[in-house]
C-alpha cells in the first residue's frame, strides 16, 4: 500500500486554509488504498474510467462521494447515473442531454461541471468560451430538470511553464466568474482547476476544487 498520509494531511491543511475541496484521484488504485484513505476521513474520490468506478462504488463504503472526472461517453451515462455525486467532464451539450435523461429515469438531479477547453493542446474536451456563452445565453440549461450546473472544470497545458499555466488557469477564472451570472440562485460555486504538480497555482488563481492522485497514492503504473 502506497498512501502517503503525512502528505494528505498537509495538503489538506493548506487546502481548508484557503476553503479548497480535495478530490482524491484514485484510478487504476487497488480499493485497499481508497479504504486506508477513507479510514483516514477522506469522502471525496475522483475516478476516471466507468467499468472501474462501477466496479469500486459496488465494494466500498456507501456514503463515499464519487466524482466522474474523465471522459464520459454519453453511452455510458447510465451506468454511474444511480449514484456518482458529480461529472466533472462535462464537455458536450449532447453529453449534458443524456445525464439529464437518466437523471430524469433514476429520479434524481444530477451535479455537473462543465468542462472548459483551456490548454493549447488539442487532445483536451471541453467547452470553448465562444460555445459556452452560446450554451448559457440560449436559455437551453433551463430546460434540463435533472441536472444541475455547479460550475466549471478544466485542465490546464501539460507543461512546466508557469506563466503559461498562470494564463490558462486565470482565463477559466474569468469564465466562471462571467457564467456565474447566468446561474442565481448560488449553485453555480465550483471551479474544479488543479492537480498534483500545478494545484497551488490553481488556488492562487481562484480554483475552490482541486483533483489531486500521483501526490496522495504514488505514481500510476498503467501497465498491469
Ligand atoms: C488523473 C487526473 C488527475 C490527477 O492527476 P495527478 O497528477 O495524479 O494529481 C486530475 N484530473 C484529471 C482529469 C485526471 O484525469
Amino acid at each position: 500500500m502506497a498512501v502517503n498520509f503525512e502528505q494528505y494531511e498537509s495538503i489538506l491543511k493548506e487546502l481548508t486554509a484557503n476553503q479548497v475541496k480535495l478530490i482524491a484521484v484514485s484510478k487504476t488504485k487497488p480499493n485497499e488504498d481508497l479504504q486506508a484513505l477513507y479510514d483516514f476521513g477522506q469522502r471525496a474520490f475522483g475516478e476516471n474510467y466507468v467499468q472501474e468506478l462501477v466496479d469500486k462504488e459496488a465494494s466500498l463504503p456507501k456514503d463515499i462521494q464519487w466524482h466522474f472526472i474523465g471522459h464520459l461517453q454519453s453511452n455510458k451515462v447510465k451506468y454511474i447515473a444511480p449514484f456518482v455525486f458529480m461529472i466533472h467532464g462535462v464537455d458536450s451539450e449532447k453529453l449534458l442531454q443524456e445525464i439529464n435523461k437518466q437523471g430524469v429515469k433514476q429520479n434524481r438531479i444530477i451535479d455537473c461541471l462543465l468542462q472548459i477547453h483551456i490548454a493549447t493542446e488539442e487532445t483536451k474536451f471541453g467547452f470553448d468560451g465562444h460555445a459556452l456563452h452560446e450554451l448559457l445565453v440560449s436559455g437551453r440549461v433551463a430546460s434540463y430538470s435533472n441536472v444541475r450546473i455547479r460550475g466549471l472544470m478544466g485542465m490546464a497545458s501539460f507543461s512546466e511553464d508557469q506563466t503559461l499555466l498562470s494564463k490558462e488557469f486565470t482565463l477559466l477564472k474569468s469564465y466562471f466568474d462571467n457564467a456565474k451570472r447566468a446561474f442565481p440562485g448560488g449553485h453555480f460555486d465550483t471551479l474544479s482547476m488543479g492537480m498534483s504538480s500545478d494545484y497551488q497555482l490553481a488556488i492562487s488563481k481562484g480554483s475552490n476544487m482541486v483533483r489531486i492522485g500521483s501526490l496522495l497514492f504514488g505514481a500510476r503504473n498503467y501497465s498491469k
